[in-house]
């Protein structure tokens, strides 16, 4: 079997499960039902301006057959006038109904997107970043929308869809009983002729389309896979076009087949309930015109009846269906829940202090004290269902800091060296919190961490990672996003000594050059210095840096040093070091290796001594130094 028909598989097994018989919790019932709360007013306005649309409905036929009896009566022509007027201004009434029914059926609807939109969204930024790292983006967002969507039908078409059809039908059954308890009963007799076959191609048609969704995602998938710029690449580097279009043929000549499939039985069904209702209303014209041959019903009250027994089948097969249809919305509710359930790990504690918005020149310490750290493990932090497997993970996370002790004093700067996935980059995402110690403390003033605010902690801090990010924006927003109140000289000078101007200057459109993922293509040092001038601009007393390991001409080397130096000065900094200018001008360097501190010292005392930093140094730095 092919990888991607492996992955088809597996989105097909993940699709939201809409088997009707689904047990769905009373708890999520409960949850839906408090998202409706607040707008539970216009709730009981939308229902009320259904019942009133049904009665308008059903007052139609009622005053047809007046017409009729009046007619065959031949008593008053003013009559039929009067009637007919009235028909007309019921049948307004019903157009103005049905638009204000709309609008709030929308405006709750819409209203309820808003607020689980808002919510998921603010939950998800709030999640730990290992939830980021494992997430599909796609599968995410995909969540955002379809998911909330759908959840949002329950209530504009699902619910207000019951409620209408529901009314309709009893108004309708009660009122044709008061005509004509025979009729009535047979009508109702005939219901499950009509029923039955309504739910069973009901089901069908569902089944047919969720097939139907499934091969157009996967046919979207290949293509999404194929038109972009990698996959392009692999297809013409490998010669697979040829085999490529067949494969797509194949599944582009399947979603034909589905589709028409889905027409036909989309038809018979449309074409068996109507041809249930011309039956019944036959037997009506049959029974009733019998009936009022022998006088005990009249003309009028016979067409009533056959005009009613149209309007009671709709309400009906909408109604034999609506099981799979709430539950198909509830899915939704659960599958947004879900997300909404997941621990944001990183919290305040109920009574966090707040760090002051500038930490004092003599508070600007970093400590770690007997630290231990083991990564979250995929149950901890994320959903199967996000990451597009069937089951989580379930290995359990070696530690990756083992009782690891150090002091960064105010303004000094550390250096982190070691080998790859010593721990360097875990060690600074401690500091601001990206995850919490499991065991010892991490301390900022003095100050454990998990006993301040989040945001307290990381307005002190800044971070520059080693492949910065720049959202798809203008440098000059880019910027901001550090210091909203910036003034344009302010910016400049950032950029100044950030050794970034001459470039800044240069470029197209200057500071509204869009840079990020799709625009102007800044290079690896580039992209540190802009990234530096933001930090320059947030001015935190607290800086970690991961300085760029990409390989930088001289003059791209002699401008990041002089970045740094600009970055680094008067602040406390944790600078995995990578540039042998930097771990020379260290206050002290932390040699990491398996998560412990092998060796500290400054770079003459490490050289001197010999082992792991004299190696490293060794392979690393002798080549660039010499
Ligand atoms: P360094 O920065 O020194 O190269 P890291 O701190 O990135 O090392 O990684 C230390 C160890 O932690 C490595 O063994 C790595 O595989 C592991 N690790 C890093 N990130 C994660 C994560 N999100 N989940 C699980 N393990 C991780």
């Amino acid at each position: 079997m092919t990888g991607q028909s492996h992955a088809t598989l597996r989105s097909m097994a993940h699709s939201a499960p809409l088997d009707a018989s689904q047990k769905l919790s009373k708890a999520t019932v409960g949850r839906v039902l408090g998202y409706a709360r607040p707008y539970r007013r216009q709730l009981v306005v939308m229902f009320g301006v259904l019942a009133v649309a049904a009665l308008a409905s059903v007052a139609t036929p009622v005053l047809a057959g007046r017409v009729v009896n009046a007619i065959v009566d031949g008593t008053d022509r003013s009559v039929v006038v009067v009637l007919a007027a009235v028909i007309a201004g019921l049948a307004v009434l019903t157009a103005a109904l049905s638009m204000l029914e709309r609008w709030y059926s929308a405006r709750i609807g819409e209203s309820l997107i808003l607020d689980l939109r808002r919510k998921v969204f603010d939950h998800v930024l709030g999640m730990p970043i290992a939830f980021s790292t494992r997430t599909q983006t796609g599968a995410l967002i995909s969540r955002l929308n379809n998911d909330v969507i759908g959840a949002q039908r329950a209530f504009t078409g699902t619910l207000s869809g019951i409620g209408s059809n529901l009314i309709a039908l009893i108004v309708t059954v009660v009122v044709m009983a008061t005509l004509s308890w025979q009729i009535t009963l047979l009508s109702l007799v005939m219901v499950p002729v009509f029923v039955l076959p309504a739910r069973w191609f009901g089901r069908k048609l569902q089944a047919i389309t969720r097939e139907q969704l499934q091969l157009n995602a996967s046919m979207n998938t290949t293509m999404t896979e194929r038109f972009n710029v990698s996959g392009a690449m692999l297809v013409k580097l490998f010669g697979r076009a040829e085999q490529e279009n067949e494969s797509f043929g194949e599944r582009a000549t399947r979603v034909r087949d589905i589709g028409v499939q889905s027409a036909l039985y989309s038809r018979m069904f449309f074409i068996a309930l109507t041809l249930v209702a011309a039956l019944a209303q036959a037997l009506v014209y049959g029974l009733g015109g019998w009936l009022a041959f022998g006088g005990s019903l009249d003309a009028g009250t016979v067409v009533t009846l056959a005009l009613l027994l149209a309007q009671l089948y709709g309400p009906l097969t909408a109604l034999s269906n609506v099981r799979v249809d709430v539950m198909s919305a509830l899915v939704s509710f659960e599958r947004v829940f879900e997300v909404l359930d997941l621990p944001p790990m990183v919290t305040d504690k109920p009574r966090a202090r707040r760090l002051p918005r500038r930490l004092s020149p003599t508070a600007r310490s970093i400590s770690f004290d007997d630290v231990y750290f083991t990564y979250p493990t995929a149950q901890q932090v994320s959903l199967a269902s996000l990451e597009d497997v069937a089951v989580l993970d379930r290995d359990v996370n070696q530690s990756v800091l083992r009782g690891l002790s150090f002091i960064a004093e105010p303004g000094q700067v550390i250096a982190l060296v070691g080998p790859s996935g010593a721990g360097k980059t875990t060690i600074a995402q401690l500091v601001p919190r990206l995850y919490d110690v499991t065991g010892g403390v991490v301390r900022v003033g003095g100050i454990d961490v998990r006993d301040v605010t989040q945001e307290s902690l990381r307005g002190n801090i800044g971070v520059v990672a080693q492949d910065p990010h720049m959202f798809h924006d203008s440098i000059v927003a880019n910027l901001r996003y550090a210091a909203p109140d910036a003034t344009d000289p302010q910016l400049w000078e950032a950029l100044e000594r950030a050794q970034i101007a001459d470039m800044a200057r240069r470029l197209p459109d200057g500071l509204n050059t869009v840079v990020g993922e799709r625009g102007y293509r800044l290079s690896g040092g580039e992209k540190q210095r802009l990234a530096i001038a933001r930090l320059l601009l947030k001015a935190p007393p607290i800086v970690i840096l991961d300085e760029a390991t990409s390989h930088l001409d001289s003059e791209s080397e002699l401008a990041v040093q002089r970045a740094l130096e600009a970055a680094l000065a008067d602040r406390t900094a944790l600078v995995i070091a990578h540039r042998l200018s930097t771990i020379r001008d260290a206050d002290q360097i932390l040699v990491v290796d398996h998560g412990r501190i092998a060796q500290r010292g400054t770079h003459p005392q490490l050289l001197e001594r010999g082992g792991l930093y004299h190696e490293l140094y060794a392979a690393q730095f002798e080549a660039l130094a010499a």
